[in-house]
């Protein structure tokens, strides 16, 4: 990719997580809303995160950031342009 593309987007699809099941989503859950109340953005169907938040996710969940991102692309809470964003792990 070119230097000067945009750097690929985590986007949280807010809708899709609150319909997942507790014991999978929960951190995350709180993780997103954590992030909600500190920038005072209660009202969107999705969330962008920072590429440094989903190192934090991965420690939370005890996998590697790639093999969490394959589980929430699966989950369908990160779409598949995900994968590019965390190539430069
Ligand atoms: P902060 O990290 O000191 O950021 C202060 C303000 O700088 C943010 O206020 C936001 O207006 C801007 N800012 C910082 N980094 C970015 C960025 O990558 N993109 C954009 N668009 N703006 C950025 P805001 O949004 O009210 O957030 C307040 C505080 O809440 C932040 O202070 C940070 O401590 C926390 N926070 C908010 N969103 C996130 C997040 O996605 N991840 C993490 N780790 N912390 C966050
Ligand atoms: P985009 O980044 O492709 O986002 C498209 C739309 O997804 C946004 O439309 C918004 O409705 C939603 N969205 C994405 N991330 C978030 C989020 O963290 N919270 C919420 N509540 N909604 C989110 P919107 O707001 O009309 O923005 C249109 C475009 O304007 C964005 O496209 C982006 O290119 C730019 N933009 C908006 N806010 C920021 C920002 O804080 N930083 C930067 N760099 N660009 C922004
Ligand atoms: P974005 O606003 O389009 O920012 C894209 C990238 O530019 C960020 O990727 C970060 O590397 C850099 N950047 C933008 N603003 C700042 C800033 O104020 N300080 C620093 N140090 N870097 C900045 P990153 O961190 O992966 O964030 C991805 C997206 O997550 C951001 O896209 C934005 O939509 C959202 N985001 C991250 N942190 C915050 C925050 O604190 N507040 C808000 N409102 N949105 C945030």
């Amino acid at each position: 990719p070119s230097p000067l593309a945009p750097a690929p987007k985590l986007v949280i699809d807010l809708e899709r997580l609150s319909q997942l099941p507790k014991d999978k989503a929960g951190p995350l859950a709180r993780y997103a809303a954590t992030i909600q109340s500190q920038r005072g953005d209660y009202n969107g169907k999705v969330l962008s995160i920072r590429q440094e938040d989903l190192r934090s996710l991965a420690v939370i969940y005890d996998k590697s950031p790639v093999e969490l991102t394959e589980e929430f692309i699966s989950w369908g809470v990160l779409d598949a342009e995900a994968r590019r964003a965390v190539e430069s792990f």
